[in-house]
């Protein structure tokens, strides 16, 4: 079998578990303090809470019922039997650490789930909530997925994002020491965000170590400040074709241990503003699996990494905590 052009978390999941695994995305009611006043109240450029609802999300904060009901959903749709857990609204480390705590392993005793996947910022991660998730890394599966966005100051006050690029990586560094495994959110071609940037903040991450990637086009979605900047003219949707470049630029320079978790971004299409070929995220990944096919390159090659490098095992430096669950024996 041909040797795959990027590392998917599909793959990687099934490498450790034996079997595919699910993500189930959970609301467990936070927010964040670039919405409730701590820092702003306006909350990033591009953000609208309601577009990352997981979908058929009908209200109420009841995560145990949402899991189980999430679980049965999938496990009917695809056949899987093994679930990740996925506190996927706001900031989800953003609270009290004991509660916190309470509220990641009360889901941990679910039939079938075999970790937890949270979202935060990096400014969200201070020592305490630090140690729930050290503790938490130890007896499970634990992703972090970190939004980063991007490394440059000038987009990311842009963006309205409150933090800087120092925070994050800051954030990355104290994760990284505790061998937390983490991933970033990065977000491609939003106005003013060009292929080098691209390859300038791919070339951070992988000096910083990180786990895995998330990408995601930048589209406008209603309800955002973006949205107002566009009817007003302030700029142009991105091209399809300019994200398929800066993808793959992003994805040669990253490195090809880090798990790709996804290829693009779209928001449900009674939400999206610009652009359209953005709600068709199938139509994006396949574009980008073209291109790296077309110019017969892949994930890391800028860096030197043979298609190979791609396809190894993870390495146990690099993924400590992995390795050891799938020994099947717990972390010191
Ligand atoms: S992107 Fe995250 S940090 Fe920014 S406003 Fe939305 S929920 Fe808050």
């Amino acid at each position: 079998m041909e040797a795959p052009r990027i590392r998917k978390f599909g793959t990687f999941l099934r490498e450790i578990f034996g079997r595919r695994v699910h993500k189930v995305g959970l609301v467990g009611g936070f927010t964040c303090p670039n919405r409730d006043g701590s820092l702003g109240t306006g909350g990033c450029s591009f953000c609208n809470p309601a577009s990352s609802l997981p979908a058929g999300y009908r209200g109420g904060s009841d995560f145990r019922r949402q899991l189980e009901k999430g679980c049965r959903h999938v496990s009917k749709r695809f056949g899987v039997s093994l679930f990740l857990p996925y506190f996927q609204d706001y900031t989800t480390t953003y609270g009290d650490p004991e509660e916190l705590e309470r509220m990641y392993e009360s889901v941990l005793s679910c039939p079938g789930v075999v970790g937890i996947s949270l979202c935060t910022r990096p400014d969200c991660l201070d020592d305490g909530v630090l140690d729930v998730l050290e503790r938490l890394s130890r007896k499970t599966f634990l992703l972090v997925e970190l939004g980063v966005q991007t490394f440059d100051e000038r987009l990311l006050a842009d963006m309205n994002r409150l933090h800087t690029s120092g925070d994050t990586l800051d954030a990355l560094e104290r994760l990284r020491d505790r061998s937390i495994f983490t991933a970033a959110h990065m977000i491609l071609g939003y106005p003013g965000h060009t292929v080098e940037t691209a390859v300038g903040d791919a070339a951070i991450l992988r000096e910083a170590g990180i786990g895995g990637v998330k990408l995601q086009n930048f589209h406008v979605v209603k309800g955002t400040a973006m949205a107002k900047r566009y009817a007003e003219g302030g700029f142009e949707a991105l091209d399809q074709n300019a994200y398929v470049e800066m993808a793959v630029s992003f994805l040669e320079e990253t490195d090809p241990r880090a798990v790709i978790l996804r290829l693009n971004g779209s928001a449900p299409a009674r939400l999206t503003v610009a652009p359209e070929w953005s709600t068709d995220s199938r139509a994006t990944t396949a574009g980008i699996e073209a291109a790296l096919e077309a110019l017969d390159t892949w994930q890391g090659r800028k860096t030197g990494a043979s298609r190979e490098d791609v396809s190894g095992a993870p390495d146990a430096g690099f993924h400590p905590v992995l390795r050891t669950i799938a020994e099947g024996t717990p972390p010191e």
